[in-house]
């Protein structure tokens, strides 16, 4: 079957932050049809939108898959909801949140599953751990590579608020 380079945003800013991002990626890796290729370094990141909470810890992960996006999607959440998370406000606390950023170079565009995910090219905590793991990067909408895309962004946020975690 056909194998799709997916990319996934993971973040936690509630509990044990690390072992909360270990433990979605541990469940991923166990979903049927789903192999975990490569993991990023965590990164250390400030909110964004409501500031009044703690620290985000960040990951990305890129797995193949022959699951459709939506499928996908729908094991994503699972995951969320299994590891406690409420929904609560948006860009709120939450235990872990699992954002699909890249689905091959397809472009998806439906109200509850957009991707490239809509925020992948302007954060940082999304686009130093992509280029981490994949320095070659094209995003399917915009036709810009990773490293052009994360200049443009260092440009514009400030690289301090994301620290490498070791
Ligand atoms: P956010 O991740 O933007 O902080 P949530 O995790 O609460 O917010 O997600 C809100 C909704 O975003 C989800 O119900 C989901 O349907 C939708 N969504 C749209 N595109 C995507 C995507 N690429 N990956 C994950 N969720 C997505
Ligand atoms: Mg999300």
């Amino acid at each position: 079957m056909k194998q799709i380079e997916v990319y996934i945003g993971l973040g936690s800013n509630m509990g044990d932050r690390a072992s909360n991002l270990q433990d979605a990626i541990n469940i991923i890796k166990n979903i049927i049809g789903i192999q975990v290729k490569a993991v990023s370094s965590i990164y250390l990141t400030e909110p964004w939108g409501n500031k009044n909470q703690d620290d985000f810890y960040n990951q990305v992960i890129m797995i193949e898959t022959h699951l459709s996006a939506r499928a996908l999607l729908r094991e994503l959440q699972k995951i969320e909801i299994n590891m406690g998370r409420q929904r609560t406000e948006n860009w709120g606390p939450r235990i872990i949140d699992l954002d699909i950023l890249l689905y091959g170079d397809e472009i998806v565009d439906f109200p509850e599953l957009k991707i490239p995910h809509p925020y992948a090219q302007q954060r940082l905590f999304v686009l130093i751990p992509l280029e981490e793991i994949n320095s070659e990067i094209v995003f399917p909408d915009s036709g810009m590579g990773i490293r052009e895309v994360l200049i443009r962004a260092l440009g514009r946020e400030d690289e301090k608020t994301i620290n490498k975690v070791d």
